[in-house]
């Protein structure tokens, strides 16, 4: 086939991709790194809420793009904001211990928020803040389709489950997001001004462990 042509059929498919409402398309000859790199790449000139102005860098997330535990926090706070990656500050330092406490490394698991900027002065995301930029975490999950996600704090769990069920009542409990299992749990910045919340997060890292234990490998194909 001539380039031309084959620029034309390629046209063509993307033309009829686009008309049946599909408007993500990764071949899946790609692997997942060169997939989360191309989504990275799209975060990082994204423009869909304010909060790109007040940004000083995007934090898209980080770990092993084929990891079997993801953790999904808020949004990024000032230490983040200031490197560029999920969970470096003083709560994300105390995630670094609760990851190697179920054994694992941190960059044995992917971490990553529902938002991709900071919120000015830490402030709550904004319902509208979440609807611009949950389709990017919904994108790193798919690709990286993990065993079990683990949310942190209330918006991580609410926005994933589609509830408003306080968080003292989701943790600890197995639901299921788009066929992966979810557990949310106290967000590690609560368990440092509420030290008290620290015995249910173990509990709750502790039935992720017994889950992940029986079937630690990927499905054969990963
Ligand atoms: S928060 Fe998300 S939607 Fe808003 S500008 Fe940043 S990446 Fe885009």
């Amino acid at each position: 086939m001539e380039s031309k042509e084959i620029i034309n059929s390629l046209k063509t498919f993307l033309e009829g991709e686009k008309l049946a409402g599909i408007k993500e398309f990764f071949s899946p000859s790609i692997s997942p790194s060169q997939q989360l790199k191309l989504l990275s790449q799209k975060v990082h000139q994204c423009a869909k809420c304010p909060l790109a102005k007040t940004k000083k860098h995007y934090v898209f997330g980080e770990g092993d793009n084929q990891a079997v535990l993801l953790f999904v926090g808020e949004a990024p706070g000032g230490e983040e904001d200031k490197q560029g990656k999920p969970f470096v500050g003083r709560a994300g330092q105390l995630l670094t211990r609760i990851i190697q406490s179920i054994g694992f490394k941190r960059e044995d698991v992917y971490i990553a928020n529902i938002l991709k900027c900071r919120p000015p002065e830490n402030r709550n995301p904004l319902p509208s803040e979440i609807e611009n930029c949950l389709p990017y975490l919904k994108e790193q999950i798919k690709i990286i389709r993990p065993q079990i996600i683990c949310t942190l704090g209330k918006f991580a769990a609410q926005t994933l489950l589609g509830v408003v069920t306080p968080i003292s009542q989701l943790r600890g409990k197995f639901y299921d997001y788009e066929g992966i299992k979810l557990i949310p749990t106290f967000h590690p910045a609560y368990l440092l001004r509420n030290p008290q919340g620290k015995v249910p997060v173990w509990q709750d890292m502790k039935k992720i462990k017994d889950e992940l234990r029986p079937n630690c490998l990927r499905p054969s194909g990963r």
